[in-house]
């Protein structure tokens, strides 16, 4: 969801001193939406959001833990905060939400004495009531509050959590236990973002593929983008972060089915080699990632393909990483995201024999990246002379508009320039011309 119009703050006339909240939000979109819903909590309630820290009676800063490289930058961050002026004579107060207090709880609370307030995922809802103890106050809440056109494309939570527990992987001990989202909830979050002038909806969650299956009346993935596809039938909805098996024919000919839904999936793999999968508590192999990469593309013609990967994993040795770079020739993905192994206290994998070295990891990330991004480049470049819907998403500081095809993911596959249309329009253009993932359309007159 979009931030909140600061200017609605103005509706409140309570005494004419609004306390104010500076929100500073590290990490993934989920992160970005949960800072969204807070600041929507705390804008009703009947506070400021203010873009400047040093002008803000609280800093929120809602930080991630995912892996070591994330936490050694929210503490910088958080460290940074501390230091500036009104903070550090206790003007203001620092609050640390998300992650990192979730994974870390009450030694996190002990080490940083410098912050007034700690508030994990799990109870980010409570914000409002957090802010108002820690700064002392209680502002009238607004009689209205407005909201500005907000961005043309927005993320929409649909679950929290996750039960797999990877043996590399942080997230179901920071985030719980997977919960779906009610339907009523994610319709009221995307009407929101529609009312906000989001034209593009792109549903994540940390394992999105079970969507519905906590249900006492069980539900699916599938019938969640249908039902939404058909009441909201001028947005574009795009699901991420789809586990293998989460892939069901029924999710496929939902895709299929509807002209609002994009051809696209984004299926964390990790890896292509049995014993490495089984290491990381996952499960699959190349060949059964080949057998389900073919029904993918037989059900959904041309959809796009994404995919994660971890290089280094302990126990991987040169012919697990072979495996890895044949099934990637074969399976010739759209994008790739690929990362180092990370060790993660707390996680089982950390104390796994067999641990790659770390140039080792970080070399093998960059072939299979040289790898990847010459196949991705070459399925953009066979664009060129196509017809696509590009949704007109803003304009770079020379003017130069720019928006997104369906054929790609916010924040991650590049973007397509184009040469007209106002922001929120999608508009229809030929592809030129591309350079690695990015495109450059010419609008179709008549
Ligand atoms: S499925 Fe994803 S979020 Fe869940 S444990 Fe595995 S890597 Fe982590």
């Amino acid at each position: 969801m979009s931030n909140i119009d600061v200017t609605s703050v103005l509706l409140n006339e309570q005494d004419g001193r609004i306390p104010s909240v500076n929100f500073i939000t590290l990490g993934c979109a989920k992160n970005e939406v949960d800072s969204a819903d807070m600041q929507r909590r705390l804008v009703s309630a009947g506070f400021a959001i203010v873009d400047d820290a040093e002008d803000a009676d609280a800093v929120i800063v809602n930080t991630c833990s995912f892996i070591q490289a994330a936490i050694e930058e929210s503490i910088d961050v958080i460290l940074e905060v501390a230091g500036l002026a009104n903070i550090a004579d206790g003007s203001s107060k620092l609050i640390v939400a998300g992650c990192m207090p979730a994974r870390f709880g009450d030694d996190l609370e002990s080490e940083l004495n410098e912050a007034s307030a700690f508030v994990p995922c799990s109870k980010e809802d409570d914000i409002v009531e957090v802010v108002q103890r820690t700064l002392g106050v209680n502002p009238a809440p607004f009689a209205r509050v407005d909201v500005e056109s907000g961005p043309a494309a927005a993320y929409v939570k649909i679950s929290d959590g996750c039960n797999r527990f990877c043996s590399f992987c942080s997230i179901p001990y920071i985030r719980g236990r997977y919960h779906s989202f009610p339907y009523e909830r994610i319709r009221a979050s995307v009407e929101q973002c529609i009312a906000e002038g989001s034209v593009e909806i792109t549903l994540i969650g940390q394992d999105t593929g079970c969507w519905g299956s906590d249900f006492e009346e069980k539900s699916t993935t599938a019938q969640l983008l249908s039902n939404l596809a058909e009441e909201f039938p001028d947005t574009w909805f795009r699901i991420m972060y789809v586990e293998p098996d989460g892939i069901t024919d029924e999710l496929l000919d939902a895709i299929a089915a509807h002209d609002n839904v994009c051809d696209y999936l984004d299926m964390p793999l990790q890896h292509a080699n049995p014993e490495l999968l089984k290491s990381m508590r996952r499960k699959g192999s190349a060949p059964e990632f080949l057998k389900l990469l073919e029904r993918i593309r037989t059900r959904v013609p041309g959809i796009t393909l994404r995919t994660t990967l971890i290089t280094g994993f302990p126990g991987e040795t040169e012919e697990a990483f072979d495996e890895l770079m044949e099934f990637l020739e074969e399976a010739d993905f759209d994008y790739v995201g690929v990362f180092p192994y990370s060790r993660e206290e707390g996680t089982r994998a950390y104390d796994l024999p067999d641990q790659v070295e770390e140039e080792l990891k970080v070399a093998r990330a960059q072939e299979v990246r040289d790898l990847c991004d010459a196949v991705g480049s070459v399925h953009t470049a066979d664009r060129i002379g196509k017809e696509l819907d590009v949704l007109v998403l803003g304009a770079e500081e020379d003017g130069q508009l720019f928006g997104r095809a369906m054929c790609q993911a916010p924040d991650v596959d590049g973007v397509v320039y184009v040469d007209g249309g106002e922001v929120g329009e999608i508009v229809r253009v030929t592809i030129v011309d591309t350079l690695a993932y990015d495109m450059e359309g010419e609008i179709i007159h008549g």
